[in-house]
C-alpha cells in the first residue's frame, strides 16, 4: 500500500498526517511549533510507523523556494528566531529519507482547494487566509505562482478608512493589509478577541472593506477565476457577504466577473485544505515550477 506524508507547518502548530493513495487520512497528530530540533524529532517519530513514498510540506514562511538557491528550503526572515535560517526541507529529508516537496502554508491551502475543493475545474484561483496573519496563494494556468520569492499578498497596501484610526500591527509596514485586518489587528482595534465581537460591530464593515480592496486588487492583477477566503476570522458568517458588497463598490462594473456568490467564495474543505494540499504536493512530486494535474 502506498502511503504519503503531509506536514502542515504553521506558526503555532505542526500537523503531520499520513494518507493512502486515495487520500484517506489514516493518522494525524498535532505538535507545537516550538523549537525546530524537538519539533522535527517529534514529526519523524510520528512517521516512524509508516512506509512513506514522499512527503508534502506546507511551511510557514517566509521560506526560500527558489530551486537554484543554495539556501533552498530554508526558513528566512521570521520573528520566530529559533527557526531563522533553519533548513527545514533538508532536515526533514535527512530524517525521513524520502523526497520532501515543499511550498508555503497558504500555497498548500490554495492547492487543496484547487485539487479537491471549490476551485476544482478551474485553471486559476487565489486563496486568502485571514487568521493570525494574512497570506494568499495563487495558481495560474495550473501553476503555483512563484517569482523571485513566493508572493506576499498579505502585505499589500490598502487605503485606510478615514474613520479607522487604528495604527496597524505589521512590524515591517504597520498599516498594510495584515497590519490592519488580521485577527490580532481586529482584537487590538476592538479591545477584545475577534471571535467575541458581535456580528453588527462596526469592525466588521472595516474588515470587509480591507479584504474587498485586496480582492479587487488581486482580481485586477491576476484575473483569477475564483477568489477564496479561509482562516479563523472567516468563521464570521456575516463577513463574506459584506466583502462581496464592498467588492462591487470598488469594481464599479468595470471588469466582467462571474456572479459574486461564485467569484468570491469561502473555503470549502472544513480546515482540511492544507493537509489535502500537502498530499497533492507529495503525490505529484511538485516543486514550485511544476504544472499541476487536475
Ligand atoms: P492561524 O492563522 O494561527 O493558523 P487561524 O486561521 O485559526 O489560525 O486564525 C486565528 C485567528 O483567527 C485569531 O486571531 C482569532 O482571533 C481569529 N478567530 C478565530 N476564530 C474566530 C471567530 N469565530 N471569529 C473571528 N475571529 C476568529
Ligand atoms: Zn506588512
Amino acid at each position: 500500500m502506498t502511503q504519503y506524508g503531509a506536514i502542515e507547518g504553521g506558526g503555532t502548530k505542526f500537523v503531520p498526517a499520513v494518507a493512502d493513495e486515495d487520500n484517506q487520512i489514516i493518522a494525524r497528530t498535532k505538535i507545537a511549533t516550538g523549537q525546530p530540533e524537538a519539533t522535527l524529532r517529534a514529526i519523524s517519530a510520528f512517521f516512524d510507523d509508516f512506509a512513506l513514498t514522499a512527503v508534502g510540506l506546507g511551511s510557514f514562511g517566509p521560506i526560500d523556494l527558489n530551486e537554484d538557491s543554495p539556501s533552498y528550503g530554508t526558513i528566512l526572515n521570521t520573528p520566530k528566531t529559533a527557526w531563522q535560517g533553519y533548513d527545514i526541507v533538508g532536515e526533514l529529508h535527512q530524517r525521513l529519507q524520502v523526497p520532501v516537496f515543499a511550498t508555503t502554508d497558504v500555497n498548500v491551502a490554495c492547492l487543496g482547494e484547487y485539487q479537491f475543493g471549490i476551485a476544482q475545474g478551474v485553471r486559476s484561483c487565489v486563496y486568502f487566509t485571514v487568521g493570525t496573519g494574512i497570506g494568499a496563494g495563487a495558481i495560474n494556468q495550473g501553476r503555483l505562482i512563484q517569482g523571485l520569492a513566493h508572493p506576499e499578498m498579505g502585505h499589500m497596501r490598502v487605503l485606510q478608512d478615514p474613520a479607522d484610526d487604528f495604527a496597524g500591527l505589521c512590524p515591517y509596514h504597520r498599516n498594510c493589509l495584515e497590519g490592519l485586518a488580521a485577527g490580532p489587528a481586529l482584537a487590538a482595534r476592538a479591545g477584545r478577541p475577534a471571535g467575541e465581537l458581535p456580528a453588527d460591530d462596526r469592525c466588521w464593515a472595516i474588515e470587509a472593506d480591507y479584504l474587498a480592496q485586496a480582492a479587487n486588487t488581486v482580481s485586477l492583477l491576476l484575473a483569477p477565476e475564483v477568489i477564496i477566503f479561509g482562516g479563523g476570522v472567516m468563521n464570521q458568517p456575516q463577513l463574506l457577504p459584506m466583502i462581496r458588497n464592498r467588492f462591487e463598490r470598488y469594481n464599479q462594473g468595470y471588469v466582467d466577473r462571474p456572479p459574486l456568490t461564485e467569484y468570491l467564495q469561502g473555503a470549502s474543505l472544513h480546515d482540511n485544505q492544507g493537509v489535502l494540499g500537502c498530499l497533492a504536493l507529495a503525490q505529484q512530486g511538485m516543486v514550485p515550477s511544476t504544472v499541476l494535474n487536475q
